[in-house]
């Protein structure tokens, strides 16, 4: 038996953009030392690496950057400000409604977090319409790690040459390659619909 490929898809960087700058601004903007708490927080990268391998619920997450900023503000405030963070990339998510249309089960592959998940399912409708979702903090473990590739493949019921990959991060493009995955390494949106579109034999406009 032959399955049509699975197309994977990353989140960050491929179909939304994202920038913490503006997460951290908001929240240091809400503490006492605006500048001081601004410092601490960009300093939290090891928390949010434990959040989204899932060391971290996100009440820990929470009270973790509470206890390093000072935040004042209630968990709704600190989820809005931390969420609302992300842009959709229209031509990624046309490319993905373009291969659903046609058939073709696509799934999100996604270093990330609860908080980021939520906010993302709440504002932008494109993100209801895949197949299946394998989020590292989910299975407590992060890409490049071959525990997290394994789940893809368990729940798109593919493997090797079947599944389609799309990511902006080398590292992760060769975990997936070493795999036997075909591989697009993101960078823009035109190589990747061009690409996407050849090896699914669709015409992507
Ligand atoms: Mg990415």
């Amino acid at each position: 038996m032959n399955p049509q490929p699975a197309i994977i898809f990353d989140l960050g960087k491929v179909l939304v953009d994202f920038d913490y700058r503006v997460a951290v601004k908001r929240l240091a903007q809400r503490c006492a030392n605006p500048l001081l708490a601004a410092a601490k927080i960009a300093n939290q990268i090891p928390l949010l690496t434990d959040y989204e391998s899932g060391r971290l619920s996100t009440p820990e997450f929470f009270e973790r950057i509470r206890a390093v900023c000072g935040f004042p503000g209630k968990f709704e405030e600190f989820a809005d400000i931390f969420g609302d963070i992300f842009t959709e990339i229209p031509p990624m998510v046309s490319l993905q409604r373009q291969l659903r249309a046609a058939g073709f089960n696509t799934y999100i592959f996604s270093n990330t977090n609860e908080l980021a998940v939520r906010w993302i399912t709440g504002h932008f409708p494109f993100f209801g319409h895949f197949d299946g979702y394998i989020y590292s903090f989910e299975h407590k473990a992060q890409k490049p790690e071959s525990k997290l590739y394994e789940v893809v493949e368990a729940t798109s019921g593919r493997r090797g040459a079947d599944l389609i990959y799309i990511d902006d991060r080398p590292e992760n493009i060769a975990a997936g390659q070493t795999r036997g995955w075909r591989v697009i390494l993101h960078e823009t949106p035109q190589k990747t619909r061009t690409l996407a579109g050849e090896w699914c034999g669709l015409k992507i406009d």
